[in-house]
């Protein structure tokens, strides 16, 4: 069942972000002019300003870097607190805020070897599949 989530950022760059996620696929976007990975999702590249961004699929390989425990309720009762979000530098180099699977911030340590999964989540705008991270 899908697990309900606050509404995404959809739009002109995120909408494909989304689908590839939908094909189970974890895509940022490559700069053609400097060769530099942009994220989060973006019209132009976060180092040289080109419009020329290509998306590449990553590996899904990465490790957790850092992570906290969310005890207060920003989203109405949406999500159940406490609950636990963690920051993956991914082996392209980019940190990519996320969800664990199947372990709690607890049995986390720095440097921890996680790879890429995907749920299947819904907001208001309808199903999705989102990138989270389980043990490598
Ligand atoms: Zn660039």
């Amino acid at each position: 069942m899908a697990e309900r989530r606050p509404n995404r950022y959809l739009g002109p760059g995120h909408d494909d972000f989304w689908a590839w996620c939908a094909k189970g696929e974890l895509r940022l976007q490559r700069c053609g002019s400097c060769g530099k990975l942009s994220w989060p999702v973006s019209e132009g590249c976060e180092y040289c300003g080109s419009g020329a961004l290509e998306w590449e699929r990553m590996s899904g390989r990465g490790v957790i870097v850092s992570w906290a425990s969310f005890v207060q309720d920003y989203y109405g009762g949406l999500l159940t607190v406490p609950y636990d979000t963690i920051l993956v530098e991914l082996e392209e180099g980019v940190l990519f805020t996320s969800d664990p699977l199947g372990f709690g911030a607890d049995e986390i340590e720095a440097g921890m070897a996680v790879r890429l999964a995907f749920i299947d989540c819904e907001d208001e705008a309808g199903p999705f599949r989102l990138p989270v991270f389980e043990r490598a």
